[in-house]
Order: C-alpha cells, then structure tokens, then sequence
C-alpha cells in the first residue's frame, strides 16, 4: 500500500474534520479548540474526538490540558496520542485523543525552527501516522494568519479526500474562524476569510471570543476589548453573500460570542475536570462505546 494510500485509509475512520482558524494570535483559538473538543464530549456520552494541535512552533495544547511533560510513544500501527476522558466516567465516556508536537519535545521551551518541507513531513505524519482510530470530529488547532502549516494541510488532505474506490467514506472537512471584537484583530479575519475563499474550504463560521469581562461581583458584561465587532462583520460579509468579485462573497456567519471570564482562564490552568487514562483503557473504552452502539 503506497504513503498515500494508507493516509486515505486512515482518515476514511474520521467523519468530520473542522480546522480552527484565526487571523492573529492570542485571540483564544487554542482556548476554543479545546472547548469545543470537551463540549462535544459532553453533549454526546460516546463521542470520540481527536484534537490535533499543528501549531508546530507554539503548541500551546499539551499546557492546556495540563499534558505538559507527557510523551506519546511508537507502536507498530504508528504514533498512540494522548488520551483523556472528560468526564472521568469509566466504561462509558468518550473519549477525547490529543496529539501536539509539544509532546515530542524534550522540553516544553523548545521551539522548532524548520522549513516549510520539514512542517509538510510533520503534518502528513500527524494525520496518516497517528493512531487515530475512528473518530467522529477530528478538530484541527492551526497557526495563527496562513502559514506553511495551512497550506501542508490543505495540499495534503484535498487530493486524499477524493475516493479511490466506490466504498470508501472521507471525512467532511470544513473551518471555523475565531476573533475577538476589535478592529485590528477583524482586518486580520479578512485576510483569513480571504484565505478561506481562495482555498475554497468549506465555513462553519466566526466565534467571537473575549466578547465583554463577566464581573464577578455583578455578574453584568463589561465590554473591555468592546462588543459585538465580530457580530457586525459576519452582518456586512452576509450582506455581500452573493457578491461575485474575486475574494467577496459566501458570507461568514455568526456562530455566537463567548466573554473573558476568569474562571475559565483558572480551568485553562488547572484542567480540574479532565482525566488521562491509560491507551489501554481507553481502548477498553472504544469496545464498551462500540457495543453501547451496536
Ligand atoms: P490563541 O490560540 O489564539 O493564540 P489562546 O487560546 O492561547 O489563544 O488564548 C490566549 C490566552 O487567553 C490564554 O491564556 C487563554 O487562557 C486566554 N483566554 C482565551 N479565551 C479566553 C476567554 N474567553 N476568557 C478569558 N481568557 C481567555
């Protein structure tokens, strides 16, 4: 079986591949990566979720998830990701695998700096040589802006995401944008959206994050970086939905806002409600899933 070809196969057992943008950093992408992959979890008891954080010069997922200092290790089907459940509910949870460069690295300081072909070899590997197993979201943590990392990306997983033959179920693939509410960081969303449309890659649609402070003696929203930006510039996108000018049209729609909360900053840092098991109990995990659905 050629390289290409075992990459099919292995994203043939994912049914959906959403990959996390944004046009700068420190926007709360990796933040939302991760709530998502834990919300899907908890909105669907046997959900398996992979998290793949490409983010190969800032991984910023190990530290998230508080896996700073774990290592993956090789078998002989490829590389075995980290697994947590989410609910620390044995035998019947899903189950969430998380793999980040950040765990190949002896140091959590490192930093790699490699070429574009280097990224490329590094991202194939990500996708065809971890063991992913079937996954029903595979959510993708990319770079900020458009870097080497989206474009391996891209040029990898269009052409394996053609059949080769009749029987064979390819993920779907598709984006989401994620911004806060001002200006600067929105003129960065048009140049992603750009991207997007140039690459013709299918859009969910835009999260604004750090939308407001929660006050935690009132509870009222305190609109710190402002409000509501993201919200205006998914209306004036829709407005020009069915613009045909090159780099216009499509729309972007607005999925909804979360606010800066400290208490989420505090869950970022302590992971109080993850758990690591073991790849051998998570695979004990996938045969209860399997007959939970059979
Ligand atoms: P990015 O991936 O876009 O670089 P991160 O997800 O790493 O951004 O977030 C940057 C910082 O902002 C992190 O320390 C994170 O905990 C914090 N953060 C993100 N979203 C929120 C939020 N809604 N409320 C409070 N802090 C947040």
């Amino acid at each position: 079986m050629d390289a290409d070809a075992r990459l099919q196969r292995r994203l043939s057992q994912i049914s959906h591949i959403l990959l996390v943008l944004s046009g700068k950093g420190g926007v709360g992408k990796s933040s939302i990566s991760v709530q998502l992959a834990l919300s899907l979890l908890s909105a669907n008891p046997t959900a398996r979720i992979g998290l793949l954080d490409v983010d190969l010069t800032g991984p910023s997922l190990p530290r998230m998830l508080g896996l700073e200092g774990r290592d993956v290790h090789q078998s002989d089907d490829g590389w075995v990701p980290v697994y947590l459940d989410a609910r620390g509910k044995e035998g019947k949870g899903g189950v969430l695998k998380c793999m980040s460069i950040g765990f190949l690295l002896a140091n959590s300081r490192e930093s790699v700096v490699w070429r574009g072909p280097k990224k490329n070899a590094m991202i194939r590997q990500f996708l065809g040589e971890v063991r992913w197993g079937e996954l029903d979201y595979l959510i993708i943590d990319t770079p900020p802006g458009t870097s080497d990392e989206h474009i391996s990306l891209l040029e990898t997983l269009r052409p394996l995401l053609i059949p080769r033959g009749p029987s064979i179920k390819l993920p779907t693939l598709s984006s989401l944008l994620v911004s806060t509410p001002q200006a600067l960081a929105l003129l960065d969303v048009s140049k992603e959206l750009t991207f997007v449309r140039r690459t013709q890659l299918p859009l969910l649609g835009l999260i604004e994050n750090m939308s407001g402070y929660v006050c935690p003696h009132c509870s009222d929203i305190v609109g710190i970086f402002g409000q509501g930006g993201g919200e205006d510039f998914c209306r004036r996108e829709e407005e020009r939905k069915d613009s045909k000018v090159e780099g216009e049209g499509g729309g972007c729609r607005f999925l909804g806002r979360v606010p800066i909360d400290r208490e989420l900053v505090a869950l970022l840092d302590d992971v109080a409600d993850v758990k690591v098991v073991s790849p051998e109990e998570a695979a004990r995990l996938e045969v209860a899933q399997n007959q939970l659905r059979e």
